[in-house]
This record gives C-alpha cells, sequence and structure tokens, in this order.
C-alpha cells in the first residue's frame, strides 16, 4: 500500500507487470517473484481486472498447505482502497472462468462438466483433447471449444507463455489402473509359466 514517502504499488506500476495493454483486455495476472519477503509463503500474485470499474485488483496469498486468501481492490486515482460489495468472492480460478478438478484446470467448463471430462481424463476415455501446458509449473488447462485459449495465462503460477498441446493415448494413466492392468499381465505371465512347467514336468 506504501505511505507518504513510498508511494507503493501504483495503477501504472501493476499495468506494467502484468503486460496491459500489450497483453490484452484482460483479466490479466502477475506472480510476484520469490525473495525473502515471500519466504512464508507459496506464491503472492496479483490479479487485474482492467474492464472492471468496481474491482481492479485482487491479492491472492497462497499458503505451502494450498490454502488461498484473497485481498481485493480498486484504485481510486491515489492509492488503492477496498470496494464495498465484494466481501464474499469466490476462488480466484473461478473469477477467471477456471475450474480446478484434481491437478487439472478447465478453461469454459461449468463445474460439473469439469468433474466428468476430469474423470474420463483419468480413465484415458479422451485421447486427441487439446491443453495448454505450463512449462513453469506443468498444470495442464483443458479449454471448452468456442473459448479462445490465445493470451491465457497460467491459472497456478501466472505464466503468461503456455504451450498448446494435444493429449496422446494413455498419457498420465490413473496410477492404480495402471497397476491393476501390470498385476493382471504379471499374474498371466505366471499362469503360462506354471503351466509350461507342468506339461514339461509332469503334474
Ligand atoms: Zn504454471
Amino acid at each position: 500500500m506504501g505511505d507518504m514517502a513510498h508511494p507503493g504499488l501504483t495503477l501504472h506500476e501493476l499495468e506494467r507487470l502484468v503486460g496491459y495493454p500489450a497483453k490484452g483486455p484482460g483479466p490479466l495476472s502477475y506472480t510476484l517473484p520469490p525473495s525473502p519477503e515471500l519466504k512464508g509463503v507459496q506464491a503472492v500474485r496479483l490479479f487485474y481486472y482492467p474492464k472492471d470499474p468496481a474491482l481492479q485488483l485482487i491479492v491472492e496469498v497462497e499458503e505451502f498447505s494450498g490454502r488461498r486468501h484473497l485481498r481485493h481492490f480498486r484504485w481510486n486515482g491515489f492509492t488503492w482502497e477496498v470496494p464495498e460489495g465484494h466481501k464474499d468472492l469466490r476462488a480466484t480460478e473461478e473469477l477467471l472462468g477456471f475450474q480446478k478438478v484434481g491437478e487439472d484446470y478447465f478453461l469454459g467448463f461449468s463445474r460439473e462438466e469439469a468433474r466428468e471430462l476430469a474423470g474420463a481424463l483419468r480413465r484415458g476415455e479422451v485421447p486427441g483433447a487439446k491443453y495448454l501446458l505450463c512449462p513453469k509449473c506443468s498444470a495442464r488447462i483443458f479449454y471448452a471449444p468456442g473459448t479462445n485459449p490465445v493470451g491465457v495465462a497460467c491459472p497456478a503460477c501466472g505464466n503468461p507463455t503456455l504451450l498448446f498441446k494435444t493429449l496422446s493415448p494413455g498419457e498420465r494413466k490413473d496410477p492404480l489402473e495402471a497397476l491393476a492392468e501390470e498385476q493382471k499381465a504379471l499374474r498371466q505371465a505366471l499362469e503360462e509359466l506354471l503351466a509350461y512347467l507342468k506339461r514339461k514336468l509332469g503334474p
């Protein structure tokens, strides 16, 4: 917030950090780089909403446990003030149109659709699904047909440079299912071996 001697983060500085307006009309995000002052938390992220007159900045502080705390601010031309009526906002991902299910993010899907898709992905049923991959934190962002994935920043770490990917068959299979399949194959191999030995050696 700053004081008389140190003005703190200004609107202009925020816009420079998130890359507004070069990166589009927003919302835009920026993750503060690690520093000794921030060593007690997982991450501090700034979300900028240039088109929202009532709510322009969300500061999200993520604990190491994953819990998130949100503070909401509006620029009054001089400093940041807390806007009225924004006391019970939902998680930042939902504000940005993201749904998080398990480790993956879903853009442009309802909560139910995202859950269904996450289940299908886990079962390996949607080869060819398109998604964005964050090269920094390996978050995957699946996007619905009709959503524009260009310019999307990583909802987990704020990285604005995401890779376009297509899910190859069998990718990131449920580890339990993979294990069960392995066990089945192993059991079959053992049975074949036993049958072979019985034939060779007699009962
Ligand atoms: Zn990321």
